[in-house]
């Protein structure tokens, strides 16, 4: 990058937040992903009114602008193919008003999500949304992806927390979107619009967050299955009862086995899958009937034991178990590529057997795990990417993945959104309106179509 819009940038920000060594870009290269492309330089503003400068200079120069929170996503959103500039949120992370009265919190883009949460919880607040990698996340890229997590199913969405948000946009304008009111039904929700936009509309620097009060009380619970089917049967027959657990996570045997070397939990290694069940509430004494029935259905439907965490530290390291699946996968295989399908609840058991039936067709093994009690499946495809081979049977199982669940009415992305990775498969999914809607939405908004150009949208 020319070396007079360098200095420019730090006239902005000051020298220490500018990067441009090929050792900086390279570490801003990256996510969640096997993708990678250097940036032309690192912009790490700490104001709004910074990235607001930023962004207009970069719209002079034409230069595209590729916002970064911590880069843990699973679709290649965060990667800049097209170079230009990495505008990396990790130095606004104050966390700037919780408000116990209105049960809000105030923060900034870069504030890491178990931060957060952390924070609330020490004055009895709550706050639900609890993507796996919450620890090395941010609130902004939580937001831009609409991310989710294993309370979901209890709680909802990111989205289901914003109230407000402050956006730059494309020509640099600073809006504010929403209120601390609960109810605002005045003119389109822009929050919605932003949330789960992927850098491709504004850059989100602070928001605004619904908060909730704590559960006084949490159980969590294994369910031992020699049966994958069944497992993912006995999700229904759950939800079924009429019991909405917290979380209700699915994890097949490889996925058990991989965590199990990695972090010797005592995990069975001669089953089928296991489900984590978590309840909580204020009622002791419901949540404890709670833990039976659902006890009672796992068996019913084929567990062969179901152990209760005894303790907080127990259900602390159940949980450490679930959250580190996918880092653990790589004892596997060098890389994988982690799907983010969701299907119709009633279609887990079918959506299963097919994916099976896909790893076994093509000899190349499917990882399955996810957030089964909300239909949310990370079959995840292990395979070494310096063979050709391999490399080649994976782009047709993830296309046959994608056909599984838009065949069985489900989507190709829960909460890891489409980056660069799912594109080509947006038309079979959304169809032309939907698609040429969102262009438009997309051009009205940047119209030069600088903010993380070449994402979301089908070529
Ligand atoms: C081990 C692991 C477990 C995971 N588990 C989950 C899970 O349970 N649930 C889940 O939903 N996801 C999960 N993810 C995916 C990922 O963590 C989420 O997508 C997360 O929301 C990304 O946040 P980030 O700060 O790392 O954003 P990045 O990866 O840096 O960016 C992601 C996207 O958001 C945009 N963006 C980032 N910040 C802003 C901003 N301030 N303004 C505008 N756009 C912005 C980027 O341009 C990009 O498009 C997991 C990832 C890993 C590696």
């Amino acid at each position: 990058m020319d070396k007079n819009i360098i200095t420019q940038f730090q006239r902005i920000i000051g020298k220490d937040g500018v990067l441009s060594t090929v050792e900086d870009l390279a570490v801003y290269g990256y996510d969640g992903t096997f993708e990678d492309h250097r940036p032309d330089v690192v912009a790490l503003p700490r104001t709004t009114e910074q990235v607001s400068q930023v962004v207009q200079l970069a719209a002079a120069e034409r230069i595209p602008i590729v916002t970064r929170g911590m880069g843990s996503g699973l679709a290649a959103a965060s990667v800049p193919f097209q170079g230009g500039i990495s505008l990396a949120m990790t130095r606004m992370n104050r966390i700037l008003e919780i408000d116990p009265i209105n049960v809000t919190a105030h923060v900034e883009a870069g504030v890491v999500t178990a931060d957060l949460q952390a924070a609330v919880e020490k004055i009895n607040l709550f706050y639900p949304p609890d993507p796996s990698s919450n620890r090395h996340s941010t609130i902004g890229g939580n937001i831009a992806c609409n991310a989710g997590g294993p309370r979901c199913l209890k709680y909802g969405m990111t989205g289901d927390y914003v109230l407000g948000l402050t956006v730059v946009l494309a020509d640099g304008r600073i809006l504010h979107t929403g209120s601390k009111c609960i109810k605002d039904v005045t003119g389109y929700d822009l929050n919605a619009l932003f949330t789960g936009s992927e850098g491709t509309l504004g850059v989100i620097t602070e928001a605004l967050l619904r908060l909730t009060a704590r559960p006084k009380f949490a159980h969590t619970m294994l369910a031992e299955f020699p049966s994958l089917e069944n497992a993912s049967r006995t999700v229904n027959d759950i939800l079924q009862a009429g019991i909405v657990p917290a979380a209700l996570e699915l994890m097949d045997t490889t996925a058990i086995i991989c965590v199990e070397e990695a972090m010797h939990l005592g995990l069975p290694l001669d089953v089928e899958a296991i489900l984590l069940i978590d309840t909580d509430g204020s009622d002791e004494a419901a949540l404890l009937r709670e833990v039976e029935i659902l006890a009672g259905i796992c068996r019913e439907c084929g567990a062969r034991q179901v152990r209760v965490a005894q303790d907080e530290a127990e259900r602390a390291l159940l949980w450490r178990g679930r959250k580190s699946v996918s880092p653990a996968l790589a004892r596997k295989a060098p890389n994988k590529l982690g799907e983010d399908i969701t299907v119709p609840r009633s279609a887990i058991p079918e959506a299963v057997r097919r994916l099976r039936e896909i790893s076994v067709r093509e000899g190349q093994p499917i990882v399955i795990y996810g957030h089964a009690g909300d239909g949310n499946l990370h079959p995840a495809i292990l395979f070494d990417k310096r063979s050709p081979d391999q490399w080649a049977k994976v782009e047709k199982m993830a296309a046959e993945v994608f056909a599984v669940a838009l065949d069985l009415g489900g989507t190709l992305s829960g909460e890891h959104g489409i980056g660069a990775l799912k594109r080509p498969y947006m038309q079979q999914a959304l169809g032309s309106l939907s698609i040429e809607i969102q262009k438009r939405i997309k051009a009205a908004l940047d119209p030069l179509n600088i903010l993380n150009p070449g994402k979301v949208f089908p070529d």
